[in-house]
């Protein structure tokens, strides 16, 4: 029965962690925080598709600051010329971490717990005790999850 494939598929995330669900960060669709929001930005941010946009300061993607719901454009007056800076500052988001080797069912309880289901995925790079240095390596979000708790069923097919 389906029912009993999902559940296998629910057993084996047990064995996952995130990185191996994770869109990679090249894969990522992500701003700067000094894009001005006008009619031509808005209609490329709207394209791509997505609900959440993580936001970068201006010069260093490693550092996202805050996360763009893409509802937040809806009451925007494109002539206004906001940034994307002002419009994260005025809903504020906030922005979720993961470590690329936290496992599956840890990520599913902590999703299940919050409201965002978008987590960024960060990577220990070396630094000392106390400042360690992160690198962001990906996203990952509740969907990728669900996927590949349904992927047993598609295999087994
Ligand atoms: P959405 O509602 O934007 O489609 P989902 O949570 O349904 O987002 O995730 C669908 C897939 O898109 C997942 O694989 C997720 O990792 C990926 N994803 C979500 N946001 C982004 C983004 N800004 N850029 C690239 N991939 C993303």
């Amino acid at each position: 029965a389906n029912e009993l494939k999902i559940a296998v598929g629910a057993m084996e995330i047990a064995d996952k962690v995130v990185k191996d669900v994770m869109t990679k960060i090249d894969d990522v669709f992500m701003l700067p925080d000094t894009t001005v929001l006008n009619a031509k930005t808005v209609m490329e941010i709207v394209k791509m598709g997505y609900t959440r946009i993580p936001v970068y300061q201006f010069g260093d993607k490693n550092n996202v600051t805050d996360m763009l719901f893409v509802k937040d454009l809806a009451l925007l007056d494109p002539d206004d010329n906001f940034t994307v800076k002002t419009v994260c500052g005025y809903h504020k988001h906030p922005v979720k971490f993961v470590m690329n080797d936290t496992p599956l069912p840890h990520l599913l309880e902590a999703f299940k717990k919050g409201e965002g289901h978008l987590a960024m995925v960060k990577r220990s790079v070396g630094g000392t005790e106390g400042h360690e240095a992160y690198e962001l390596v990906g996203v990952v979000t509740l969907e990728d999850i669900v996927e590949e708790i349904l992927q047993a069923e598609i295999n087994d097919e």
